[in-house]
């Protein structure tokens, strides 16, 4: 079964039970705008008990806010009781939900394009907030007041912005304003939750936009004041002949197309730095040290945006050695193969690509890096070592630390091509290192 049969035989066994059921939300949304939904919602009447006693194998994700997964071949559902929210008291989330309409379910929804409901027996769209209008105009719009709705829950500003970059959509006017006047109070809500929006704001298309659309709002300057501070920060016109980081961040944001999550934030935080490493140095400026500097801050900051430590170490080390490419043409061959060895490489240098295609378009290094990397293939840039410690220990060494220095100076001699086979090299060791 494809996974929207799947979700139709939920809907249909729910219906055969007796209790109104629909498919809800986003994939209805989608569907209308004819894009693969990432997951089909089922919303229905039936209390959450009824749910799990419809089907065999569920696990309760939320039942205190109606939420079931119901598994269809280990494929898993959400299947939402139409509720009303209770009162919100802390801008994260209702103090309680009771059971509701099919009405009252859609008003608790946050924007027009993300409310409405398939009937899949009639093959009817319910749609009572203007939610088709919506995205035929390719408009955001909250339901309601949106004052009222950004203060239940402050997340919904940020998937705003994510759902009108994701989509291309704009946001309607009202609703703007309303996150313009709230903007100050996303951070009542889990910075997990956050993080996990700016990282869908960042890789699922439109980055630029939703990056330009965080600062219309405010909320850039609230959720990460340390890319604000890159506008207004001059730089030199010949090498940056783009304008100031915040413009230079921006272009390059508008290069990611499908990026991984580390690649997007290695662009984003690329030049976090420069803002405090800035300093005039006659008619031009420096920003000595910010490569160095940026890989804290950007390690900072994905701490705030709760990502993996992985996340974290990546983007740190793409940070640091943004610009070490363009020493690469001046460095000894040892030293090229080890940094065309590290295990972000390629990585890296799209990132460096998309950063020179952000400011005066000079491709030279990156072509060099490249070509090298071509020109001498995996094995080569990381050949096996020709001695091992137990090696050592055949020739009559004793184990100690002087071997670490000894097969090191090996792998440096074997990186400058000086040494091609074993043998070659136990001759060399034996000549420099006396025994015993
Ligand atoms: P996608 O899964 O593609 O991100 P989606 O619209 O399905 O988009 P989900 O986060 O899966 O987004 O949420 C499912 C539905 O639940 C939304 O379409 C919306 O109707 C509702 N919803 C989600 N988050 C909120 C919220 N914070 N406030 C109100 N309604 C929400
Ligand atoms: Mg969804």
């Amino acid at each position: 079964m494809s996974q929207k049969d799947k979700a139709l035989h939920i809907i249909q066994r729910l219906r055969e039970d007796g209790h109104e059921a629909y498919l809800a939300g986003g994939c209805v949304r989608d569907r209308l705008l004819g894009r693969e939904p990432k997951d089909y919602d089922v919303a229905t009447a039936a209390a959450p008990r009824a749910v799990q006693s419809l089907f065999p194998d569920t696990v309760d994700v939320g039942s205190q806010f109606g939420s079931i997964v119901v598994l269809v071949e280990g494929e898993p559902f959400e299947v939402t009781t139409f509720r009303s929210d209770g009162p919100y008291r802390d801008g994260r989330r209702p103090e309680h939900v009771r059971q509701g309409t099919l009405e009252d379910d859609v008003r608790r929804r946050d924007f027009t394009i993300n409310a409405m409901m398939y009937d899949p027996a009639e093959d009817r769209v319910i749609d009572l907030v203007e939610g088709r209008e919506d995205l035929a105009r390719g408009l955001v719009r909250a339901i309601g007041d949106p004052h009222e709705r950004f203060a239940e829950d402050r997340l919904r500003m940020v998937r705003a912005v994510r759902l009108a970059c994701g989509l291309g959509f704009a946001i309607d006017g009202p609703t703007v304003q309303a996150i313009q006047d709230h903007a100050a109070a996303v951070t009542q809500v889990a910075w997990e939750r956050i993080g996990a929006e700016i990282t869908r704001t960042l890789t699922e298309g439109g980055a630029r936009r939703g990056f330009e659309l965080l600062d219309e709002t405010g909320l850039l300057e609230v959720i990460l004041p340390e890319i604000a501070a890159m506008k207004g920060c001059e730089q030199t016109p010949d090498y940056h002949p783009e304008g100031d980081v915040f413009v230079h961040t921006l272009m390059l944001l508008g290069h990611l197309d499908a990026p991984t999550e580390t690649l997007a934030y290695g662009c984003l935080l690329h030049d976090v730095a420069k803002p405090p490493c800035r300093q005039p140095a006659g008619e031009r400026v420096t920003f000595y040290g910010h490569p160095e500097k940026g890989a804290e801050m950007a390690t900072e900051i994905l701490q705030r945006l709760k990502r993996s430590r992985a996340v974290a170490e990546r983007v740190a080390w793409l940070v640091r050695c943004h610009l070490r490419y363009t020493q690469a043409p001046k460095m000894r061959l040892s030293t090229l193969k080890r940094f065309l060895a590290e295990d972000g490489i390629h990585e890296l240098l799209e990132l460096c690509r998309i950063d020179a295609l952000s400011s005066n378009g000079d491709l030279g290094y990156y072509d060099f890096c490249r070509q090298k990397l071509a020109e001498l293939g995996e094995k080569e840039v990381k050949p096996e070592p020709l001695l091992r410690g137990r090696d050592l220990i055949r020739l009559g060494y004793a184990p100690g630390p002087a071997f670490s220095a000894m097969l090191q100076a090996v792998e440096e001699a074997q990186l400058e091509g000086e040494l091609r086979t074993a043998e070659d090299a136990v001759d060399w060791v034996l000549e420099r290192y006396p025994r015993g």
